[in-house]
């Protein structure tokens, strides 16, 4: 079962490996991200809370990573946790996701795309039943896929 300890164990001892790797250099990188898609993914930015194009959006679907397409989070386990990022108790597979700890501002963990790396956002141990995990995630990083 999916839940922090996973977490703590990926961290470690990093994810299973993912189905692919996508590797590009920054000026590909910029050629193909816009700006602020740039500053969050490749530079690790965070978008400011509430702006995100995703964060009160509910339908049905999965959510891809912008600089891979790899599917990351499903709609049906994406939840309002009122911070103003996208949030989600659970990846669709544990090795889509990577996990780095962030000494940035205290002691936090890094949310990463396992294919092409790139920043996600963070991940803290107080989100929802069964998983007790919230994935919080930049609308930057994010495409819907239905
Ligand atoms: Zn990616």
């Amino acid at each position: 079962m999916f839940n922090w300890k996973s977490i703590y164990s990926y961290l470690d001892n990093g994810t299973p490996a993912p189905p692919r790797k996508v590797e590009r250099s920054e000026e590909e990188w910029k050629e193909i991200l816009t700006p602020a898609q740039f500053r969050v993914m490749r530079m690790k930015g965070t978008e400011r809370p509430h702006t995100g194009g995703l964060c009160s959006f509910y339908e049905a679907g999965r959510y891809a990573c912008v600089g891979c397409d790899t599917e990351l989070f499903d709609s049906n386990l994406k939840f309002d946790s009122g911070t103003g990022w996208p949030s989600f108790s659970e990846p669709v597979a544990d090795n889509v996701i990577q996990y780095e700890l962030d000494t940035t501002y205290g002691r936090r963990i890094e949310v990463l795309c396992n294919v092409c790396e790139a920043h996600l956002g963070h991940v803290f141990p107080d989100g929802p039943e069964p998983s007790g995990v919230r994935f919080c995630i930049n609308s930057e990083s994010l495409k819907f896929v239905e």
